[in-house]
């Protein structure tokens, strides 16, 4: 037995060590990937419940590792937060979207995921502005998506910035909501335009009475305190017409089109627009 819990121990050890290898190789092979600018923005469309149409694309990062294949964002985020990296990944996503976007139908938006740890950065106000003017985008049409972990930690900065971001015509986007634990808190203080419900409350909406009170209740809070509401992770025709009845605002989701390259989108957005 004894010689059994060693042998684990040393098992243990050996799949650890193997897990921080890997964590190291991938923080060093991105930085080489920031570096030569072979990550890629996949983008998924939103879309307007009225009319059904198109309205807006969120920025998704994707990384194609030459030998590992293809790294889930997950994981390639968490490692860039931890190693500091996020800051030069965030800014391409913001400058590559802005870019991006102007190859897109006129007037639609694009929505780029904003990390934590960029909202404590003071540059972000300035970094936004350039891209924006860089490519004469109006900042009507850029919009951030931040998580309620950034707010809590450090809000003083985070306010600042925000305002400061806000006040440019850029719209601010409480992504993931529900999910934390300061959801209604973050809402009441943080001056958000828009709330993104998370898809963990539609998925099961069909099946179980709490996620579509859930699903309810956060549509209407959002109309009472008037922002809008883009409801996450819909997968299926049943679920878009529960939300459309509920009176959701915006939908996005597998069913909807599922995150594609910007050559993909620009071949096929005007087969996937009006469902
Ligand atoms: P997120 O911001 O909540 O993005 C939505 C995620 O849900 C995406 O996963 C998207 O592909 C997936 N999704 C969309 N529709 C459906 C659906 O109908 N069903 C299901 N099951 N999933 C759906 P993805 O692309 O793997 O990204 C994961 C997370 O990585 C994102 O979650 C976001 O937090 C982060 N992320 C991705 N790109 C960036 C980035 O450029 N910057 C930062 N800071 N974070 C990013
Ligand atoms: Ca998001
Ligand atoms: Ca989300």
């Amino acid at each position: 037995a004894k010689m059994n819990a060693i042998t684990n121990i040393v098992h243990y050890n050996d799949k650890l060590g193997e897990k921080i290898r890997r964590q190291r190789k991938l923080v060093r092979d991105l930085e080489v990937a920031l570096k030569v600018k072979s990550l890629n923005l996949f983008y998924q469309p939103q879309i307007d419940l009225k009319s059904g149409q198109i309205i807006g694309y969120e920025a998704l990062a994707r990384w194609n590792h030459p030998t590992l294949g293809s790294i889930r964002p997950d994981e390639f985020i968490m490692l860039a937060e931890q190693s500091g990296l996020i800051h030069e990944l965030g800014k391409w996503a913001i400058f590559q979207a802005c870019s991006d976007v102007t190859h897109l139908p006129d007037g639609s938006c694009i929505a780029v995921n904003i990390s934590a740890i960029q909202l404590l950065d003071k540059s972000l106000p300035h970094i936004i502005r350039e891209a924006l003017v860089q490519n004469k985008l109006a900042a009507e049409r850029l919009e951030l998506e931040i998580t309620e972990t950034a707010l809590i930690q450090e809000n003083n900065t985070a306010m600042e910035l925000m305002h400061k971001i806000k006040s440019l015509g850029v719209k601010i986007a409480l992504d993931d909501f529900g999910t934390g634990y300061a959801s209604f808190e973050v809402l009441k203080t943080f001056p958000f335009d828009k709330i993104k419900l998370d898809r963990s409350f539609v998925d099961d909406m069909t099946s179980s009475y709490e996620s579509r009170a859930i699903v309810d209740a956060s549509i209407q809070l959002a109309k009472n305190l008037n922002i809008s509401i883009l409801v996450e992770g819909v997968e299926d025709q049943a679920q878009l017409n529960e939300l459309r009845k509920m009176g959701s605002d915006e939908a996005q989701g597998y069913y909807i089109g599922r995150p594609v390259s910007l050559a993909d989108l620009s071949s096929d957005h005007l087969t996937t627009q009006e469902k």
